[in-house]
Formats: C-alpha cells, structure tokens, sequence
C-alpha cells in the first residue's frame, strides 16, 4: 500500500473515532518512520504527512537531514542523557521527558526553550518507561527550575492488547491528568496536548482525545 492511501484510511478513522470535545480538530499524525528508510519517508512527506517521529538518535538525525525543512520532528524514544546535547537542539518537540537527570541535562545542553511531553506509565507495567501518575504532578511543580524545559502535554504508550476497555480506561486517566495538569495554570507547563495511540489502538485514543497520534507499520510499514 502506498502511504498516500494509507493516512487516507487512517484520516478517515480519525474522523469516525473524534471525540466529543476536539471542536473538528482531528488529532495530528505523527509518520514514525523508525523501520522505514528515507525514501519511504519522502513518500510520507508527499503525501501530505509534515509531523515525523524518530526514537533514535541516528534515524532521528538521518531522516531530519533527507526531509524538506517545513516539517516538525518529534523524538519519541527514551533518550540517553549522555546524548542530549547531540541531538536537542534538532528536536521539535521531545515525547519522553521521564526523569530529573534528564530534564537537568536537556536545560544545560538547549539554546531555547523545548517542548516535551511528559512521559507518564499509566498501565504501571515495569518494562515501561514514564513516571507513575501520582508522580506526574510532583515532578511538573519540579520542572519550573528548568526555564529551557515548556511541557506542553502528557504522553503514555499503552501496554500491547486488544482489550479495548482497558485501553480506553489507560487513555481516560492521561487524559484526566493532563486535565488536572492543566487546572494548575503552571506558567512552564500549559499542559494542553495529549500523545497516546499507535497503529493498534489510535482510533481509542482519539475517541479519548488524543492531540497527536504516532503511527508506523499501520502509516509507512514496517520493513525491517
Ligand atoms: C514505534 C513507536 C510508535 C509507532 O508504533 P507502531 O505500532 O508501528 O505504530 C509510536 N510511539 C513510540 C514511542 C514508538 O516507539
């Protein structure tokens, strides 16, 4: 399938699976093209699709290189502290701020202000990376210190099932969070987005309001 009619697919079931409360905003696709190469992320680029998610640091940098200037790359992966200052300043918006040392690191290295999403582990599954929700206030009252560091949004990556109550519920409390986050009026953290939902489950998360998506194998493949 070409990517063109896959994101027509996909951009179909947005529509279908919008929840109540986007006002018709369908939430934004991010192409991951971590398995596909640079032409298959071209395709990607001419068909429309401008936001790009890498969790690498090679793939990132590669693919960021190839790709027209107007599009915005996201660096969805956990990201080594010791590599940060590689790579920041290329980031547009960094899905898995997760830790302080991190968050340390990433306001010495950056030149401007970034902004991250807060990685958060609703499902409370060990292999997972994020904080815990309990701890997703705490540690955003903690972020102010860092004047580089703007949290726009919180982000889960949703345990691998298809139980789709379960997965609705993972999505509901981000989404409750990232409201009580919100209610705060923290001038660091707007907190207004919501990145939840990947090739098997983003027609829950955007029912749930998902603001961004992050599609692979289901947008571009998987070839390797
Ligand atoms: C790989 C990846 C995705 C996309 O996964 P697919 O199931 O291929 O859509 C989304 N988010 C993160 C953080 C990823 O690492």
């Amino acid at each position: 399938m070409s990517v063109k009619e896959n994101f027509n697919e996909i951009e179909n079931t947005l529509k279908q699976h919008m929840s109540n409360d986007a006002d018709g905003t369908l939430p934004n696709v991010i192409a991951v093209t971590k398995y596909v190469t640079i032409e298959r992320a071209q395709e990607a680029y001419e068909a429309g699709l401008r936001h790009f998610g890498e969790n690498r640091l090679e793939g990132f940098l590669e693919k960021k290189a190839a790709l027209p200037d107007d599009v915005t790359m996201h660096f969805i992966g956990s990201l080594q502290s010791r590599k940060v200052k590689d790579v920041i300043n290329e980031i547009d918006y960094l899905h898995a701020l997760d830790r302080k040392s991190l968050a340390k690191e990433i306001n010495k290295r950056a030149e401007h202000e970034i902004k991250c999403f807060v990685q958060v582990n609703v499902s409370g599954e060990a292999s997972k990376h994020g904080v815990s929700l309990d701890e997703v206030l705490p540690f955003i009252e903690m972020l102010e210190m860092y004047e580089h560091i703007r949290v726009i949004g919180l982000m889960t990556m949703a345990p691998y099932t298809d139980d789709e109550a379960y997965l609705k519920s993972i999505f509901k409390q981000l989404k409750h969070k990232r409201d009580e986050i919100q209610a705060q009026h923290l001038s660091h953290a707007p907190c207004t987005e919501l990145s939840m939902g990947m090739s098997n489950d983003y027609a829950l998360a955007t029912e749930e309001g998902a603001t961004f998506v992050r599609i692979g194998t289901r947008l571009v493949g998987k070839e390797e």
